[in-house]
Parts: C-alpha cells; structure tokens; sequence
C-alpha cells in the first residue's frame, strides 16, 4: 500500500531505493556493513556472545541454590530458564544469522534488527503474560551487546565493504541518528536517509546535508510505518517520503531526480567563475567541513578556504578517550594542507546537547541545550582544551589558521580563553615546539553575544555569526525538536535584527565577519544578507555553486534599501518575494 511521510526538509533532491531500518531499540549500537570475509568473525562474536551469556546465568542458577529461600528460588529459577530459552530460541539465532549473512550488518547490528521483528511479534500477542516476555529477550540481547562491547571488534569501520548486501539502492530509516553515527555512515552506501527526529538544523541534518544526498527528519513515525525493503522515494526538496510509490510515481520522480542532476551539471560550469557581484563586489564563499578530508569537495567547488571546520566530529563517538595533542595537530594540519594555502578556520569543540561525547554520555540533563556545552565544557575541562590549542596552534605553523570560539556570551569567559590560549603559547614554548601566529574569532550564536556585540569586537579579530544556534536561542525552539520545529524561523524579525545589527558594527570598524550556520548556504537568504552587508558566506560544499550563481545574479547597491525594510518589517516572508 502506497502512503507518505511527512518531515523536515533537510538535504537537496530526490533518492530512491529499498529501506534498510535502523533499529530504533533502547540499545544503541554502531551500524555499519561487514565483508564477505568478516561475516564469518561476526558470527563467531555473536556466538561467543550467547555462549557466554548461557554461563553467566547458569552460574547465577546454581548461586541461587545456595544463598535463596526456597520460594523465591523457584520464581527466579523459572525466570533464568525463560532466559536461557530466550537464547537458544532458532528464531532468534537464525535471524541474526540471516541480517549477518544475507544483509552483511555488524553483529550488534543483526542482533537488534532480530530484536525488533521479534519485539513486535511479542506486542501482537493476546496473552499478557506472553507479552511480557518481550523484556526478557530486551534483557537476554542487552547482555549479549555487553559482552561484545567487551570484546574488541575484528570487523572493520563503516563502508568496511564496497558491496551492498543486494543491487538495488538502500535508503536508511530510522528513528534517530546521532551526528557520530551519521558521521559513520558517510562513506557508506546509502543513497537517503530518512529519520522520525530532528529538526533542520539539527547536527543530524547538517551532517546528512554535509554528505550532499537526500535526507528528511522529523518524520515522526516513518521507522515504524516503512518495512524493511519497501520502496521509499525520498523528497529531500519537499520533506516528503513516499512508501511503496506505484509505478506512475515512481516514474514521475525518476524524472524529476535526472532533472536535478541535469541542474547540478548546469551549476558545476560557474565552478570557476569568480563570487563577484554585478556591482563589483567580491563575495567570499567558504566552506563548512566535519572532517580534514572534507577539503577534498571543498575544493572541487572552488571554496576559498574554510569557514568552520567542526572539531569536534573528532572527540565523538570514542567512548570517552579524547584524541591527543598529536592526534589532533595530524588531523588540523591534514586539513590545512588539503586548502593548499587557503585558510582555514578552525573552531575549537562544541560537544553537548545533541552532540554527545558518546553514546553513553548522551545527555540526559533537563535543557541539555542551554547546558555545559561548546566553550562552557571547554572551559570546565582546561587540560582538554588547552590540548586542543597547542594542536591548533601547531598547525597554524602549516598554512593560514583562524580560531574560532563556539558559544561565547560572557566577558570572563573572553578573558579566559585569552588567558589559555597565552598558556598554550607558553607550553609549546616551553618544549621549543613550533607553531604559528591564528587569528582569533568569536562565534555569535546566543543572542547576548549578538546584543553586546561591540564587546566582542574590541577582543577578536573577526566574527562569525552561527545562525543556527542563534535562531535556537533567540526563539527558544530547541533545533533538534521536531514538534516545535514549525515555529524555527530565519525570517523572525528579532533574528533579522540581531544577524543585522552583527554585521553592521563588525563593518563599521572594519573587522571580518561571515555567517557559517545554514543560513548562508540557504539560497532563499543569499540576497538579503548581500544587502545587510555580508561579504562572506560560510556552507556545506555542496551548496556553494548555488549560493554562488545567487551572487552572480545580485546588485548589491540595489538590495541595500531592500534589505534594511524587511528587516524592519513586522512580516519579512512577505516582502522576501520582492
Ligand atoms: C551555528 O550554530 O549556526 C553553527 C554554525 O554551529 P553548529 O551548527 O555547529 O552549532
Ligand atoms: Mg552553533
């Protein structure tokens, strides 16, 4: 049966291809694909797994028989035998068996998909004490993912295989993602990517934009409404999911996915046109990247250096053992030298909210967005950050390098990141390491900071207004938040006015300042923030051809008036279209 899905619009065109779901179990594990020649290690995992939670509960049974009474002996008794039946149940193991083999999923993987299609057999029961048992096997597969994080993994990392599990085109549904594990999934084989949470500017989004390919979150109940294998059209474009399309549809958006390849074909011969306005003005189109190989497309769409190079995709999702000075210094540096000269600027980690560490930080605090995060955690762990200065500061020796602090709003939190970026200085002199002068930057992301802007300016080389957070704050809309997610607007006149009145005192006294928050890479937004002033433009590689034929196309002299009366304007929307 066809039926549609619908979510937030994240990432450019169309894709098509069968489901694969993600399990969306309370257990959260690492998805990847295995090869041919790991299947086998994989079900030696799973085995050795099961085997040793068989022993571990037979040895409680024979505890129990001499430390309990004699009643509940019997009760726990009968329980453990529902376990160890639980385990040894063909349904189970041979599922398993079947993702690992047929599907090539890593075994915790398999383990948790097995979960799920059993999981929901159990909810269908009528007999409630059948029902129930469903928490028995959630226990029984919670302590076979114990003992395998226990063991290291001999399978490699994603896109450890080059070949799909079958031919056609896989779409990922699930029902949250964190941005580690979509950072995972980029050199995989999926063509979209479809999750029930988030909202666009949610790290999730930003990263499935990162990876150029359709993608819709906050789709609410598509993980439990799509089946394994079905066909999904993705609308990357609309934030439409289609399931099951019939072939009239199916045609339909066939069409309508070669036409956007058609267009990006178009694009890619202003590849090498100069970002100049039809008045004269050169405008400076960086780009954002998560990874120091991300130059890589940077480059290919004539980026003039990066604007925001997102650290902290390095810190995550390493159970809780944070990269070294060296570690880092390699991987700044890998990223300064993939610019070939161009700068890059590199901001320090902005871990929390819904980038967690790992995944068993995720943070569980009541506002996790207005928490210890970005330079609120940088500053709390001071032998970290410090570590990440010196490795910044190392490979500034390498290129040109622009620092830039997430999240600032306070005066002492300024004078501290002064203060321990001297001491980095000071330690690295210490060991006669070399290193290189950076430019210092501040991210305007709280509306404090954006407010008291002229504070800013008197301690930073230049400014970058981080609209995503800024929006999130100024609204009060949590960004990752589906449900309120209709009410995060770009257009609001407070946002315009803050974003405004940044780059208009940063022009005044003649300091640099972009936007690096999807905002920039937002071709609805390029001409209005061309006509409050703005000259560089911070985004995702994948949308700077875009962006720029919008620059191409602009008179900058003639969006100035323009520019000032929608942000004055009660209802921006509405004169946008002029
Ligand atoms: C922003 O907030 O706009 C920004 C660029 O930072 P991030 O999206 O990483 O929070
Ligand atoms: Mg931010």
């Amino acid at each position: 049966m066809t039926f549609t899905v619908h979510g937030q619009a994240v990432s450019r065109g169309i894709a098509i291809g069968r489901a694969v779901l993600v399990a969306s179990s309370r257990m959260d594990v690492a998805h990847y694909f295995v090869t041919d020649e790991q299947v086998h290690d994989e079900l030696r995992r799973l085995r050795t797994a099961r085997d040793a939670v068989v022993a571990e509960i037979t040895r409680v049974q024979h505890g129990l028989q001499e430390t309990t009474g004699l009643e509940a002996h019997h009760e726990l008794n009968a329980l453990l035998d529902v376990h160890l039946m639980l385990l040894q149940d063909t349904q189970l193991q041979d599922g398993v068996k079947h993702w690992v083999q047929d599907r090539h999923y890593n075994a915790e993987w398999a383990l948790t998909s097995q979960l799920e299609v059993i999981a929901k057999q159990f909810d269908e029961m009528e007999d409630p004490y059948l029902r129930e048992r469903k928490a028995d096997l959630e226990q029984v597969v919670e302590r076979m993912l114990r003992h395998m994080r226990g063991v290291a993994s001999p399978v490699a990392g994603p896109g450890g295989s080059d070949e799909p599990a079958h031919e056609d085109p896989l779409v990922l549904v699930a029902h949250d993602l964190s941005p580690a594990d979509m950072l995972q999934f980029k050199q995989s084989v999926f063509v979209g990517f479809v999750t029930d949470v988030g909202g666009k500017t949610s790290h999730t989004a930003i990263v499935a934009r990162s990876m150029d390919i359709p993608a819709v979150v906050g789709a609410r109940t598509a993980s439990q409404l799509v089946q394994q294998d079905d066909w999904v059209i993705i609308d990357g474009d609309a934030g439409v999911v289609i399931v099951n399309p019939s072939p009239i549809v199916l045609a339909e958006y066939g069409f309508k996915q070669r036409q956007g390849e058609v267009e990006r074909e178009r694009l890619s011969r202003i590849k090498n046109t100069p970002a100049v306005t039809l008045d004269g003005e050169r405008i400076e189109l960086l780009a954002n990247i998560e990874q120091p190989q991300d130059t890589v497309p940077a480059l290919s769409v004539s980026a003039v250096g990066v604007g925001l190079f997102r650290t902290e995709f390095l810190f995550m999702g390493r159970d809780g053992k944070l990269p070294d000075e060296d570690e880092q210094y390699l991987a700044y540096r890998a990223a300064v030298e993939g610019m070939h000269g161009l700068p890059v600027t590199i901001r320090t980690v902005d871990v929390g909210a819904d980038k967690p560490l790992d995944r068993a930080s995720r943070d569980d605090h009541l506002n996790p967005a207005l928490g210890l995060r970005a330079i609120r955690w940088s500053l709390s762990e001071p032998a970290m950050f410090l570590t990440q200065l010196r490795a910044v500061l190392r490979a500034a020796a390498h290129g040109k390098v622009n620092l830039l602090i997430p999240m600032l709003a306070h005066a002492s939190e300024i004078h501290q990141v002064k203060a321990l970026l001297a001491r980095a200085r000071e330690q690295l002199d210490q060991r006669a390491a070399v290193y290189g002068p950076v430019r210092i930057g501040a991210m305007i992301e709280v509306p404090a900071a954006a407010l008291a802007v002229k504070m800013f300016l008197k301690h930073f080389d230049f400014l970058s207004i981080g609209t995503n957070d800024l929006i999130q704050y100024t609204l009060a809309i949590d960004r990752v938040d589906e449900t309120v997610a209709h009410l995060y607007d770009p257009l609001h006149p407070a946002v315009l006015q803050l974003v405004a009145n940044t780059i208009a005192e940063c022009r005044a006294q003649g300091k640099g300042v972009s936007v690096c928050g999807e905002m920039a890479g937002d071709v609805t937004m390029t001409r209005l923030l061309l006509g409050l002033g703005l000259r560089s433009f911070s985004m995702h590689p994948s949308q700077i051809l875009a962006v720029k034929q919008q620059v191409l196309r602009a008179d900058t002299r003639k969006l100035r008036a323009w520019a000032q009366e929608v942000v004055q304007s009660d209802d921006p929307a509405a004169l946008m279209a002029d």
